[in-house]
């Protein structure tokens, strides 16, 4: 494995065999139980972190709460200085980074430099925003009155991710929170914990540089901690990314000590191939999307609602591309397929086939295991496409893997209402030429989710965008536009600078 430099860029990121917290240093203290983390690349154990206990949550959440004190008074600006610097530092450790996600979580090394790009966008976006933080003003019905509204502080933003994008997603909430004058304790997976541990290193040495409280970004590792973060009362925010089960826990549990929570959950995205469409465009859109990071993106494409005209010619070209599909490590740039995180991943997609199939599908393309040589992690499958209705239970479920259910529409609010009929809500796309089919789709009667595209797969997103879905996707936003809302708390303020105090809707208190 170490043609591919994995000692190199551990050693650089300051990975260690055994990783524990430290009271010096960075804001993480872990004395409980190990998790150990294996490459689903290879099956290799690649390191061991210990998890924080109570106790080391509780000291951590001092240190937060303590951070945040000094944090919220330094000037937005100056924050988004700090965050500019992180960007930097993160430029610095690209490639290392880029690698360890690809190690630890499977991605190709490709998507690995992406996530890590998404983080250094996203640390470039938050500097700007942190001269942006607008508030509005408006017109008081009162004489010699001034109204407006203004943003502050939150306080502890708690950031719970899944294993998928291990370390973009953190980054996307804490760079926004930074700026907002928010202080974070991270939570990452426990599937790709030395990831989490990389980036709090890379941090720790931008803060110690300028004297920063390193309160202001704390991690805590190990299940146990979700729960603590979910019914903590200090925490006024929780961001949670993974799947809608964990999540709808999430939910009622902050919900019942109204605390807020911004929700990423599972998605079910489709694809609308219209007899209009730039097949071409199609096949590369939605071959990416469905088999890209091994379908275990919120975003991949789990179904293909082709218009019948064009549906037999379609599943020829499909089957085509899955043959040139090459799967084997990730670190090699000439396959397009990595492995499953773990072999509880690679049962849930076995178990997926045959529910299908149980249920009346049929097989297109051929799914399956592989062995031998170069698969000896146990986690490497073949993508598999299966023709569908989309009433199957499994079709209305999220399984993350790459399975593509295949289905075909006559008209395209038939089509519409195929892409809408699930609990998901995240990602959608149409592929068409035609301006009313693409109109249509993007209308108050098209798609349902919080993304919607034409002639761009369902795969992947911008930051400079929102970012998130609707229904059980939670319908949290995050990343761009005026997703930094949620980081802060609005206040309105209204000033009498007159003489008298009339009251509001002309009432009259006289005594
Ligand atoms: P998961 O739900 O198994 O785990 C997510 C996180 O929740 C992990 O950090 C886990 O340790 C933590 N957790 C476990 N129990 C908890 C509890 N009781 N309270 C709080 N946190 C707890 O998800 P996963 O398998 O890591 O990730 C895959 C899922 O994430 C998929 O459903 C995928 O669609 C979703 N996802 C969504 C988005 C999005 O933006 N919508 C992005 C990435 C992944």
């Amino acid at each position: 494995m170490d043609n591919f430099g994995i000692k190199d860029a551990l050693n650089q990121l300051g990975i260690k065999e055994l990783n524990e917290g430290t009271s010096t240093g960075s804001q993480w203290f872990a004395n409980g139980d190990i998790i150990e983390s294996y490459s689903p690349v290879n099956g290799e154990l690649i390191g061991k972190v210990k998890t924080s206990t109570k106790d080391d949550y509780e000291k951590v959440m001092q240190k937060a709460t303590e951070a945040f004190k000094s944090w919220r008074l330094v000037p937005a600006p100056k924050r988004g200085e700090i965050v500019r610097q992180v960007g930097e530092a993160l430029r610095e450790k690209k490639d290392a980074l880029g690698k360890l996600v690809s190690y630890e979580m499977g991605k190709s090394f490709q998507e690995g430099l992406g996530e890590v790009q998404e983080m250094i966008d996203i640390c470039d976006y938050a500097v700007g925003l942190s001269r942006q933080l607008y508030g509005f003003t408006m017109h008081s019905e009162r004489p010699m009155h001034r109204m407006y509204d203004q943003y502050h502080p939150l306080g502890v933003v708690g950031t719970i991710s899944a294993f998928n994008f291990p370390v973009a997603v953190w980054s996307w909430n804490a760079a926004i929170a930074w700026v907002c004058g928010d202080v974070c304790v991270w939570k990452p997976s426990s599937k790709t914990p030395l990831c989490a541990v990389a980036c709090q290193n890379i941090i720790t040495e931008v803060f110690r540089k300028n004297n920063i409280d390193e309160g202001v970004s704390c991690i805590v590792t190990g299940n146990a901690c979700g729960d603590l973060i979910n019914n903590d009362h200090r925490i006024p925010l929780v961001s949670f990314t993974g799947s809608t089960r964990i999540g709808r826990h999430v939910s009622k549990t902050v919900a019942e000590r109204f605390g807020k929570t911004i929700l990423e959950l599972g998605g079910n995205n489709a694809i609308i191939v219209s007899e209009h469409a730039d097949i071409n465009m199609v096949l590369v859109g939605a071959v990416f999307g469905a088999v890209g990071t091994a379908g275990q993106r919120c975003t991949s494409t789990r179904r293909l609602i082709i218009h019948e005209s064009i549906y037999d010619k379609t599943i020829q070209a499909l089957q085509n591309a899955y043959t040139q599909l090459s799967i084997g490590n990730p670190l090699d740039a000439s396959n397009h397929v990595g492995p499953l995180i773990d072999k509880g991943a690679v049962q849930d997609y076995l178990n997926a086939i045959e529910k299908a199939k149980s249920e009346g599908g049929k097989v297109i393309v051929e799914g399956g295991v592989l062995e031998g040589e170069g698969y000896e992690s146990g986690c490497y499958v073949k993508p598999c496409v299966i023709e569908a209705e989309n009433s199957y239970e499994i079709v209305q479920a999220e399984t993350f893997a790459p399975v593509l259910y295949v289905m075909k529409y006559s008209t395209i609010e038939e089509a519409i209402d195929m892409q809408n009929n699930v609990p998901q809500g995240l990602s959608s796309s149409v592929f068409t030429t035609n301006m009313r089919e693409a109109e249509l789709f993007l209308s108050h009667a098209g798609s349902d989710c919080g993304i919607a595209n034409v002639n761009i797969g369902t795969s992947g997103a911008e930051i400079g965008g929102a970012f998130g879905g609707e229904k059980e996707t939670g319908g949290g936003r995050e990343s761009g536009s005026d997703a930094w809302k949620a980081y802060m708390r609005r206040q309105t303020n209204t000033i009498n600078y007159g003489k008298e105090l009339p009251l509001a809707q002309g009432i009259k208190f006289d005594f």
